[in-house]
């Protein structure tokens, strides 16, 4: 891992998978920013194993823009294995984290920077002010989620910060140390608990091209975040089990007084509605316990969530051409 070097500010770390649609307008707005800063940048492009045109419009970038380095991981990882893997590549004092598609308007950071700096804070989120550009079944979700997650993880996460954020390098240290696997970053920096501060913003409308979030990976990074921080589930089947026990103890009862007065019970109805219903509380308790388990087996294993293929900061020749 490249060692931090003191004189380099700030490093700006994105994500990206398959964004040649908007990488050109990234760069339009981004660089005359970070050149006009007054302080000593690096790019971090993290190349989440895209397959269209992104690798190639990086390396091409790259020749007339010495503050752009490609961190190339081998297949598609995710988001915040994306994101990870720049906090562990990225040298600067400050890190920023943003997405590729100018939903986080670049020209926040100078304002980050500056607050951390004057307030000696070492997280600065970027908090979501305006939301009118995101779907309202977007908005809905994401303010019941945070809500269920401040509750079951007890954790103080501003509301509406997505991982647009600057973390100084005690910050950063802090996270590259850790072990945790699927991590979901948003909920893990505001609990090491270090001095924060928030910045507004609007968010914009993706710049170009399309969410490289489908609701699949929406529903992962939940599962992640709740696994991750909170047993609230394993409690929550622990009692559905006890109230399907309960219910079945007063089933029992009712057939064995049927009995003994002397009914006939019809049965089928019942029996079948029992089965099924205990049927389901098993499954819906089985798999919350395979979330778990899920996540202790790959914590034992190690093994990391993403492989770097190639840093252009190791070896600096064009390489993305045979991509
Ligand atoms: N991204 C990534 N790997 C993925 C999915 C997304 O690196 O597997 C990046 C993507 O290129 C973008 C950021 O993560 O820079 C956020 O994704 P997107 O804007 O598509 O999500 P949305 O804003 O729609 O939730
Ligand atoms: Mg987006």
């Amino acid at each position: 891992m490249p060692a931090p070097v003191p004189d380099l500010t700030l490093s700006i770390v994105i994500p990206m998978f398959n964004e040649e649609a908007v990488l050109p307008l990234l760069v339009d707005r981004l660089r005359p920013l970070a050149d006009g800063m007054g302080a000593a940048y690096e790019v971090v492009a993290v190349d989440d194993g895209s397959t269209d045109g992104t690798p190639v419009l990086l390396e091409r970038l790259r020749r007339e823009w010495p503050q752009l380095r490609i961190v190339r991981l081998r297949a598609n990882s995710g988001h915040q294995a994306a994101i990870s893997a720049g906090l562990q590549r990225a040298r600067g004092s400050y890190v920023v984290t943003l997405d590729a598609d100018l939903q986080d308007p670049p020209e926040v950071i100078p304002q980050m920077l500056s607050l951390a700096r004057t307030e000696g804070v070492d997280v600065v989120y970027g908090v979501r002010e305006d939301r009118s550009t995101d779907t309202a079944f977007k908005r809905g979700s994401a303010r019941l989620f945070y809500k269920a997650m401040r509750r079951l993880g007890n954790i103080d996460t501003p509301e509406d910060a997505g991982d647009y954020r600057l973390m100084s390098r005690a910050t950063v240290d802090a996270v590259n140390s850790l072990p945790d696997h699927n991590r979901v970053l948003r909920f893990v920096v505001p609990a090491l608990g270090f001095p924060s501060g928030t910045v507004g913003y609007a968010r914009e409308v993706r710049a170009a091209g399309t969410t490289k979030y489908p609701l699949a990976k929406m529903v992962r990074l939940s599962v992640d975040s709740v696994t991750g921080f909170s047993l609230a589930p394993l409690r929550f089947a622990t009692w559905l089990g006890l109230l399907g026990g309960v219910a079945a103890l007063g089933v029992l009862l009712y057939a064995v007084f049927a009995r003994v007065l002397g009914h006939v019970l019809p049965g089928w109805t019942s029996t079948v509605v029992i089965v099924a219903a205990m049927g389901a509380v098993q499954l819906l308790a089985l798999g919350i316990l395979g979330e778990y388990v899920g996540r202790m087996y790959a914590a034992m294993q190690g093994r990391p969530t993403y492989f770097v293929a190639h840093d252009s900061l190791d070896s600096p020749g064009p390489r993305a051409e045979h991509v």
